[in-house]
């Protein structure tokens, strides 16, 4: 008797066999298609893997599915391939990788197919003289039927100031009648643009060139110096997809995917673009997966997770801000995008595009080794010049509120000038912490090993590891003092301090607290805009996607956070960062200047990212990681375990590493680094530890991954801790 062998999202690595359900020939069923089974109490969907004639379970422990709920599978076989890869790859469990490949209505056991959208129109042979002038209101809504002869939904009509309510009587007198509306399968190929296409240098269409003719699997990285006309280089490699009736797949970090950014794609293309983001329903993004699976879609724009969005005509994959680390999961199934693109590319063969002006210092060593064609654009659009950058020496300055007095005199100047001046500060809230002037007293969170971050409005302390607040003490914990000062400067207190310093000039805050409501971050780009001098202050979250074409001043307040961080990505990350923020400025007509307030203003890593530039900057710091065998030198992976007391994490991995040492020492080359206790131990409750395992030999390195997982798996002491392995680690901390 035949049976269904399931991948079921649980955290058990293995698949699960089942009875066909009543009444089903498992012959006929194929491998991708979702089963409804009991699964302990719940029920849950799976994906068939395969149907087999035998089984290790007992007959009587053997359950019967509920119910096949496909006829043909809703991944098709690329993205199924793709999807087992990746579980495969981050060691990760089969079941769950493929239920996360799926749009949250499929997981759940939804129909794969179109909600049943249901638009109203006139009827052929509506005729407007049949309503009597009483009717007004009616003529007014049989008006708006006749001008959507595709239909129109309630909702839009009452959007245009119709009224529902009269839908009725018009399909009474037989003037209206509503259907099910179905997306447009139309073919819009012999215009497949709105918008003539820009003239393109010499270097973009060297890039383009390339691109187009790449002729199945390949890499570039795309590496564009800010206003270099990187999104043009996509546009036209696109278009050629296009032409040829393919799709095009662009994945953008979060953050990065702005209304700007698509308004930019569906103003070139005269094509279905479909845009699957956070913000839409689990309805919407359903629709949007189908558009794109059945090949209506064209372009599809996503984030991450975007990376599993089936194509039917695939053509090519983009990603933009390909250093981003957002393209990497930081839990549960912790997946990099960019590289799964390029393992995606490898089995659709197509091209895949990596864009950004500061490469990962990976994709830079990758480009190096041959491995990605690597396509260049140094030269800006126009006649923009670079910004200038100037180190702020501030080690005998006394800070304002983070704000050297030679900075304040430069922002007076430019805004003088009529122009605005944008303020990068990586802190949010008013202060890092609170700390009592007579004893030292720190205001720590309970739960972490880290200071809390005072805000003002409203005023608490906040941390900003595990999210726990509390009332702000009037009095110190230790020594009962009254005297708590804030310790240092967060983006409120920056921006209290320069409303008072400039009365006269409006001050922008944008961060996550400023931009939570919907729109907001709208709202204030409007505001910006418009063009009159202002001060921006704010985060990372300035940093990417926007553009401020009036800004000329950037300063940074704080160009040394990177430096000495714990991880050692950390100064690659301030540099991308620093490099990204310095290209909001020095558009077109207003040549920009960046200003980096350091305390070390002689440091090489510094000097030679002001002075000579990001590639010189990441040479270095390439050099440096193969010196120290680090990544990219070095595969690695991580294997991190928490657990409620001190001490209990680090045993579980020793006893770990214990166990499986005689086996490391043989020569496959793994080297172990820790157990250590991580550099946060205290995070969120937890007390955390991690053992890191580099190898040249990535095969290797998975055998041995795989050898401590089913070590693990089988060990009751491994059982007490909560742990996770993270294969590729973005995220050292
Ligand atoms: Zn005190
Ligand atoms: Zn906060
Ligand atoms: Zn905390």
């Amino acid at each position: 008797m035949p049976y269904l062998q399931l991948a079921i999202p649980s955290p058990l690595r293995r698949l699960f066999d089942y009875r066909p359900p009543q009444g089903c020939s498992p012959e006929s069923l194929r491998p991708g298609v979702r089963v409804k089974v009991p699964f302990g109490r719940r029920e849950v969907t799976g994906v068939l893997i395969r149907v087999t004639e035998h089984t290790e379970v007992p007959p009587d422990k053997l359950k019967a599915a509920i119910a096949v709920l496909d006829e043909t599978p809703p991944m098709p076989e690329s993205i199924l391939k793709l999807a087992r890869w990746a579980g495969n790859y981050y060691q990760h469990p089969l079941g769950d990788a493929l239920s996360q490949a799926l749009p949250v209505l499929l997981r759940k056991g939804d129909p794969c197919e179109y909600a049943h959208q249901h638009l109203w129109r006139a009827t052929a042979d509506a005729d407007i003289s049949q309503l009597g002038k009483t009717a007004a209101r009616q003529r007014e809504l049989l008006l708006l039927l006749l001008e959507h002869p595709n239909g129109i939904s309630e909702d839009a009509i009452r959007a245009e100031g119709g009224q529902t309510t009269l839908l009725k009587k018009l399909t009474d007198k037989a003037l209206a009648e509503s259907f099910i509306h179905k997306p447009d399968h139309g073919h819009h190929d012999n215009q497949p643009l709105h918008e003539a296409p820009l003239t393109l240098n010499a270097e973009q269409q060297q890039a383009v060139h390339a691109i187009i003719t790449a002729d199945g699997f390949k890499t570039f990285l795309l590496q564009g110096v800010t206003g270099s006309g990187k999104t043009e280089v996509y546009l036209q490699a696109i278009e050629h997809f296009i032409r040829q009736g393919k799709q095009a797949l662009i994945l953008v970090p979060e953050i990065g995917l702005t209304p700007q950014t698509v308004a930019r794609f569906k103003a070139r293309f005269n094509l279905p673009v479909v845009v699957l983001h956070s913000n839409l329903t689990d309805r919407q993004r359903l629709d949007a997966w189908l558009q794109a699976r059945e090949g209506v879609a064209r372009i599809i724009i996503g984030t991450r997770s975007a990376i599993f969005t089936p194509l039917k005509f695939p053509g090519v994959i983009f990603i933009d801000e390909e250093h981003d680390t957002s393209f990497k999961q930081q839990d549960g199934f912790r997946y990099n995008a960019r590289d799964l693109a390029v393992m995606r590319g490898n089995f659709e063969q197509i091209p895949v595009v990596l864009g950004t002006a500061t490469p990962a210092i990976e994709s830079l060593y990758n480009a190096q080794q041959g491995r990605y064609q690597w396509l260049k654009l140094n030269q800006r659009a126009g006649n923009a010049l670079p910004p200038k950058f100037e180190l702020l020496d501030i080690r005998q300055l006394p800070l304002q509120d983070g704000l050297s007095a030679p900075l304040v005199q430069q922002i007076k100047d430019h805004l003088k000038q009529g122009t605005q001046v944008l303020i990068f500060l990586n802190r949010r809230g008013f202060a890092p912490t609170l700390m009592c002037h007579d004893c030292g007293w720190l205001a720590d969170c309970n739960r972490c090993d880290a200071h809390m971050t005072l805000h003002r409005k409203p005023f608490h302390l906040h941390c900003h590891h595990c999210d726990s607040q509390r009332p702000v003490p009037t009095t110190c914990n230790s020594c009962g003092s009254t005297e708590l000062k804030p310790v240092g400067a967060g983006t409120e207190r920056t921006e209290e301090a320069l409303q008072k310093l400039f009365p006269g000039f409006p001050v922008i805050r944008v961060d996550r607290d400023t931009t939570q409501r919907k729109n907001a971050m709208q709202q204030i780009m409007d505001r910006v805009h418009q063009g009159l001098p202002c001060i921006l202050i704010g985060t990372q979250m300035l940093a990417k996607g926007h553009h401020f074409p009036k800004v000329t001043l950037v300063a940074i307040l704080n160009a040394d956070s990177g430096l000495f961080s714990a991880d050692f990505r950390g100064m690659e990350r301030t540099a991308q960062l620093i490099l990204q923020v310095a290209g909001r400025a020095g558009r077109a007509d207003h040549p920009g200047k960046v200003v980096m307030q350091t305390h070390h203003a002689d440091h090489p890593t510094i000097t030679s990212l002001v002075t000579e530039g990001y590639q010189a900057f990441a040479q270095q710091e390439l050099s440096q990681r193969i010196a120290a065998h680090l990544p990219p030198s070095m595969h690695c992976a991580m294997f991190r375990a928490e657990a409620r007391h001190p001490g209990m994490a680090e045993r579980a991995l020793r006893k770990l590493r214990d166990l499986l040492e005689p086996d490391i020492l043989q020569p496959q080359g793994i080297q172990w680094l820790g157990p250590l206790p991580s550099p946060m131990e205290k995070r969120a409750g937890l007390f955390r530890a991690q053992l890191v395992l580099q190898s040249r030999d990535r095969k290797a390195l998975h055998q041995q991954l795989q050898n401590i997982i089913r070590e693990a798996e089988g060990d009751p002491e491994a059982r007490k801790v909560r742990w996770s392995v993270d294969v590729d680690p973005v995220d050292m901390l």
